[in-house]
C-alpha cells in the first residue's frame, strides 16, 4: 500500500496587494458642520436588529460596519447599531463578511 498523495503547499510570499488608496488630492473637509445623528434627530426611529433595511444603511458592501465618521451617528447610537448588526448576524439577517467570489 503506497499512498502517493503529497500535497505541496506553495508558500507565496505575500507582500504585493497594492491597494489603490488615494489620500491626497481631494481637500474637501467639511469643517464645523457635522452630520447630525439620524437617531437623535428622529425619536420615532428605532434601532431594531430585525430592521434589515435600516441596518443595511450602516454596513458597507462587504458587510462591515460603517465607521461613525461616515455614518454620522453619535457614539451612543453607533454602539446600538453595532449591537443590532451583531444580533442580526446571529440570526442570519446580515452578513458577517461579503467575500467577492
Ligand atoms: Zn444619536
Amino acid at each position: 500500500m503506497s499512498m502517493e498523495r503529497e500535497e505541496r503547499i506553495a508558500r507565496t510570499t505575500g507582500a504585493g496587494a497594492a491597494a489603490g488608496a488615494d489620500d491626497r488630492g481631494d481637500k474637501k473637509r467639511s469643517m464645523g458642520r457635522r452630520k447630525p445623528c439620524k437617531f437623535c434627530g428622529d425619536e420615532n426611529l428605532k434601532i431594531d436588529y430585525k430592521d434589515q433595511a435600516l441596518l443595511k444603511y450602516f454596513i458597507t458592501d462587504r458587510g462591515k460596519l460603517v465607521p461613525r465618521r461616515i455614518s454620522g451617528n453619535c457614539a451612543k447610537h453607533q454602539r446600538e447599531i453595532a449591537v443590532a448588526v451583531q444580533r442580526a448576524r446571529m440570526i442570519a439577517l446580515m452578513p458577517f463578511a461579503v467575500t467577492g467570489e
